[in-house]
């Protein structure tokens, strides 16, 4: 059970968790922290926080877990806001994309990573952003990733374990550098190819009618190109390492598959294409 949780950020993931754990009678009291107005009354229209704020240090003061959900790249600055202001008996908590550089960011703070801060990324997600997206389910069924170091509170540990288990998710825990690593090959590589071809498409000089004739498959592949720009801009610059390993290993199998249609090589193509059908074929079940 929580009693005052705050929420740094309340949009789409920052928003899904408040009402989940409301939704189960989890938490008594949920303050959310923004910068626009506009999001923070959508938030307290919805029911989704109690009272809102911009002023974080004073917002953290009282709580007794406080969750940092807003683009990676802002982690440093928004915790040297509050850092005064939060008690050791405190739990800190994140949910971005990126584990080890936002790790880094906390370090750099308070000088070394305090043993309550338990960084987490949620796997689940939509294009959309803030509060007026938030969902109840989200998290329903996937898995949350707990990234944690060794000095890292065991209580601290099993509380931020158990808010996500409330939500529905499963939470299994790796080292931020695994994190990272898994991360830009399954959802950062993907996001910059679906990025990469809308932007491709788009500098056409018959892009309207391209896209007037876009049929299911190209909307499929290309619904997480409509995701937040800001926070795709951190992600690719918080985690730029394992993002470029990812895109050169890809760019190597990419122009393997160009000779092989180039060199109209019958066998080489269906065996390309019978590999990653069965691949996906055991991943829909
Ligand atoms: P979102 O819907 O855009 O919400 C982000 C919130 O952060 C907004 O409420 C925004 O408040 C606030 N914010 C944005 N920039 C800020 C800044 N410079 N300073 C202070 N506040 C700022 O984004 P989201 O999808 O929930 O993503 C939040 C975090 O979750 C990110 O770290 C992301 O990597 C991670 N994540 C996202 C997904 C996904 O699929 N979307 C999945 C897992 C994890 P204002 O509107 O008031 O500015």
């Amino acid at each position: 059970m929580i009693k005052r949780l705050c929420i740094i950020g309340v949009g789409l993931i920052g928003g899904s968790l408040a009402r989940s754990l409301r939704e189960a009678g989890y938490v008594k009291n949920i303050i959310g922290v923004g910068r626009s107005a506009e999001n923070l009354k959508d938030a307290l229209d919805l029911g989704i926080i109690d009272t809102a704020s911009h002023d974080v240090a004073n917002a953290v003061a009282e709580a007794d877990m406080v969750v940092l959900a807003t683009p990676v790249g802002t982690t440093e600055s928004i915790v040297s806001q509050f850092k005064n202001q939060l008690s050791p008996d405190t739990i800190l908590t994140d949910v971005g994309s990126v584990k080890g550089d936002v790790i880094q960011q906390i370090k750099k703070v308070f000088g070394e990573v305090p043993a309550n801060f338990v960084p987490g990324h949620p796997i689940a997600g939509t294009e959309n952003s803030g509060a007026k997206s938030a969902i109840i389910d989200l998290f329903q069924n996937r898995n949350v990733l707990l990234t944690p170091l060794a000095q890292t509170n065991a209580k601290a540990l099993a509380k931020v374990k158990a808010m996500w288990e409330v939500t529905g998710a499963s939470v299994e825990q790796m080292t931020a550098d695994h994190h990272d690593r898994i991360l830009a090959a399954t959802s950062h590589l993907p996001h910059m190819l679906a990025f990469g071809l809308v932007n491709n498409l788009a500098k056409h000089d018959k892009s309207e009618e391209i896209f007037r004739y876009a049929a299911g498959g190209f909307r499929d592949f290309t619904r997480i190109a409509s995701s937040d720009p800001a926070m795709w801009r951190d992600i690719c610059l918080h985690n730029r390492e394992a993002i470029l390993a990812a895109m050169d290993n890809y760019q190597a199998d990419l122009d393997e598959l160009r000779k092989t249609i180039d060199e109209k090589d019958e066998n080489a193509l269906e065996m390309i294409f019978t590999r990653a059908k069965q691949a996906r074929d055991g991943l829909a079940s």
